[in-house]
Order: C-alpha cells, then structure tokens, then sequence
C-alpha cells in the first residue's frame, strides 16, 4: 500500500509548541509528514530560515518527519514530496476563514488533495508565532513557546 504522507505547510517563523503538537497528532494518522517552510523572496523572515529548518528536523529526530523550505504554490508542491494530504492546524474562526478558501482552491488544483485540520490543543490555542516573535523582539525568554533550544535560533 502507498505511503501515507502528509504535507505541513506554514511560514514557521517561528515553529512553536503548537505546531509540535498538530505534527505529533497527526503522526498517529499517516506514516510520514513533512514540514515545508514556505517563504517568499519578497518577503524577509524574522528568524534565520536555515537554523529553523535544523531546529525543527531536531524536534523530530527519529520520527517520520523530513522538513524543507519552498517557494512553489503550497499544492504544488505538496505534489512534489508525494503528500496525498495537507495538514493544518485550527485555532479559531479566523483561521477557518482562511482554511476554508485555501482548501478549496488547493482542491481545484489538484482534486486528490485532501486537507485534514486538527483542532488546536486548548492549552496550546493562544501560541501563534506572530506573538512569539512580538515577545522576542522586546527581550521575552520565548522557550516555554518553542519545543528546541532558543540557542539553536541565534
Ligand atoms: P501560515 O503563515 O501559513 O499561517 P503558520 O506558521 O502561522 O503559517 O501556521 C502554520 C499552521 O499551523 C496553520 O495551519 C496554523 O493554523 C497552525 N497553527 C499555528 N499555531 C498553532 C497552534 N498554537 N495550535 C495549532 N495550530 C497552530
């Protein structure tokens, strides 16, 4: 039978606690996921992208987890690594706003995928990496939000 692979997108800047624990759910679900950190050239990260990329492959050392970085429309290339699945997490209604109209169009690209949406973890809902970001800039210690060291970031 084929593998079932799932695709993680996200901007990731930075990964937090609760994309630890939307990826560590859905390992019961398929037997591969792998992360994409999508960028855009245009657009600058806050935090260095290589050193998030290696930070999360560390979170899931010995799991079934592969992490790249994209710059393709994210169906494309949840194509290309062979997803048949698109997994995203879900906060609130703001983000079902916003997955709704994603999943469909992503659907119109490619019919056979399939977005599954994992409803946050209560304790985790109120982590989102905008905020995260917002506390580091202003000297917050960020680790109770991040599941690697902060010394791998900098
Ligand atoms: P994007 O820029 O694509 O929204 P993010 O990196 O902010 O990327 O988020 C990636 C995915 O993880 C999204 O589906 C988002 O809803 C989900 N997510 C973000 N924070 C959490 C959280 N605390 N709990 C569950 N899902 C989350």
């Amino acid at each position: 039978m084929n593998k079932k692979i799932a695709f993680f997108p996200g901007s990731f800047d930075p990964f937090t606690k609760g994309h630890q624990d939307i990826v560590l759910r859905a390992l019961n679900l398929f037997d591969e996921i792998v992360i994409g950190i999508g960028h855009n050239s245009n657009k600058s990260r806050y935090f260095n992208l290589e050193k998030m990329q290696k930070s999360i492959e560390k979170t899931f050392i010995g799991k079934p987890v592969k992490v790249i970085s994209y710059t393709d429309l994210t169906a494309n290339m949840a194509l290309q690594v062979g997803a048949q699945f698109i997994l995203r997490g879900l906060r609130n209604t703001t983000d079902f706003e916003y997955e709704n109209s994603i999943s469909q169009v992503n659907r119109n690209i490619s019919g056979s995928l399939e977005t599954i949406f994992l409803i946050t973890s209560p304790s985790l809902a109120p982590i989102s990496s905008s905020i995260v970001r917002e506390l580091y800039k202003f000297g917050t210690n960020i680790e109770d939000y991040i599941p690697y060291s902060l010394k791998d970031l900098e």
